[in-house]
């Protein structure tokens, strides 16, 4: 079958490279992808969000699956123009997606269906949320109600800060995102990213991962779309999984099925493992990225054959099985990143990076031959290993091995990890050799 690829960035040469080894694949497409995943598919000039432009790609192509990578295209309808269509497409349709589009959508689906998360209410005018802020005191949790990439979430430690948040989102600092606000408690514990297959009516469980959010080590800097992840997560083990289908994936799947708007596709549970059990921080509905990079290496299955069951509602009800193995993916970022990443500069040294780590691109673009930076977060490193020490020593060897002047990385992906399992790479004081 010829499958169609929606995106361009780490996560999509990850699902492009595990798509690849699939015995049921005839071509894979991929739009607008980039150069890394063109050594596995066909790049098409395509914009994502064009609902008509991909129907006619995939019409041009005899696309029998589109693989929908991003949130954008998602939210914006583009499953419900393809079914439309007759198309047969990964991901949830337009009301489905609201899991992750709308944060007050989710709040309301998790109180009728006993999903456990944070304490909340939803307002529509500052005044009304800033009164409620003063009441409750701080730290307090200020989100911007629809997509913000991430950047709509402020965790207050004052309430001035958080009176400072509220203003913001309705002064228009998030735009459409902006038009309502949802004001929770604070979760205290470990984050974890847990992912489910669903085909609508059935879910199984994939794979965990964690990741870090924060642009330099120890967790200090701006808030970033993440700067690397392992998998899987040490924190989650089998009962836990178990407790978050449970508890968290199932009630949720079981909600959007009666309420005329079944989920399919790959539902993204972000997590406070807290000490009473998982609580639920928010749904996303695609892969995560830069959880995917470390997450797929290690699926010992036919991922498109995973896909295609999602898509064509019938999930077979065994989980997928993985690697044992660990494996975790480094983010180089361009210096500047979030706010002005410099781009343009010349990147070698991948092929010597590729020998011992698994190199994916994210904003990378070929000038006449020449591989240079063309975005915030350029490429992933991903180590596997035994454990996670060894896959993070593996993944930094391939980073040290990059020749970009302009990457800026963290160097303590994992730490925690080792430091929390008392693995042999933790010294007893609990510090972590950083590379
Ligand atoms: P979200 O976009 O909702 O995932 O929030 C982004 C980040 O903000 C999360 O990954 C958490 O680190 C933090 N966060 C969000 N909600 C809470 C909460 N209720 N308690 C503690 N931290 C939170």
């Amino acid at each position: 079958m010829n499958v169609l690829l929606l995106g361009s960035g780490g996560r999509e040469h990850a699902m492009a490279l595990a798509i690849a080894k699939s015995p049921l694949l005839d071509t894979l497409f991929a739009a607008p992808g980039n150069p890394g995943i063109a050594a596995v598919a066909t790049l098409l000039a395509v914009d994502p969000e064009d609902h008509a432009a991909v129907i006619a790609a995939c019409r041009a192509n005899a696309v029998g699956l589109v693989v929908v990578g991003p949130e954008a295209p998602l939210v914006g309808g583009i499953v419900d123009a393809l079914e439309e269509a007759g198309i047969t497409a990964f991901g949830p349709t337009k009301a489905a997606a609201r899991l992750e589009g709308s944060k007050s959508f989710t709040k309301a689906l998790c109180a009728a269906r006993g999903i456990p998360t944070a304490d909340f209410r939803c307002f529509e005018t500052a005044v009304a949320a800033r009164a409620y802020v003063s009441a409750r005191g701080a730290p307090i949790v200020v989100k911007a109600d629809g997509l913000a990439s991430g950047k709509g979430v402020v965790v207050a430690a004052t309430v001035d800060e958080a009176h400072d948040a509220i203003d913001r989102v309705f002064g228009g600092a998030f735009g459409a995102a902006g038009a309502s606000v949802v004001i929770e408690d604070v979760l205290e514990g470990e984050e974890a990213s847990f992912f489910a297959l669903c085909d609508g009516h059935h879910a199984v469980a994939f794979a965990s991962a964690q990741d870090h959010k924060r642009l330099e080590d120890g967790d200090r800097g701006p808030n970033t779309g993440g700067m690397g992840a392992y998998s899987p997560a040490p924190i989650l083990d089998e009962a836990g999984e178990a407790a978050v289908m449970r508890a968290i994936i199932e009630p949720a799947l079981a909600g959007m099925a009666e309420v005329g708007t079944p989920f399919k596709g790959v539902l993204f549970a972000g997590l406070m493992i807290a000490p009473d059990g998982p609580k639920l921080i928010e749904f996303n509905t695609r892969f995560g990225d830069p959880e995917t990079q470390a997450m797929l290496p290690r699926l010992r299955e036919d991922f498109l054959g995973l896909l295609l069951a999602c898509a064509e509602g019938r999930m077979p009800p065994t989980r997928p099985r993985f690697a044992a193995d660990a494996a975790l993916t480094i983010v180089l970022a361009a210096r500047g990143y979030p706010a002005a990443p410099k781009k343009g500069g010349a990147i070698e040294g991948l092929d010597a990076a590729g020998r011992g780590a698994i190199v994916t691109h994210a904003g990378t673009r070929l000038v006449e031959g020449q591989l240079v930076a063309d975005g915030g977060r350029v490429l992933n490193i991903t180590g596997l290993g035994a454990t996670i020490a060894e896959a993070r020593a593996r993944a930094y060897a391939g980073a040290a091995l990059v020749r970009w002047t302009d990457s800026v990385y963290r160097h303590d992906i994992g730490a925690r990890a080792l430091v929390a399992r008392n693995t042999p790479s933790a010294h007893d004081d609990g510090a972590v050799d950083l590379v």
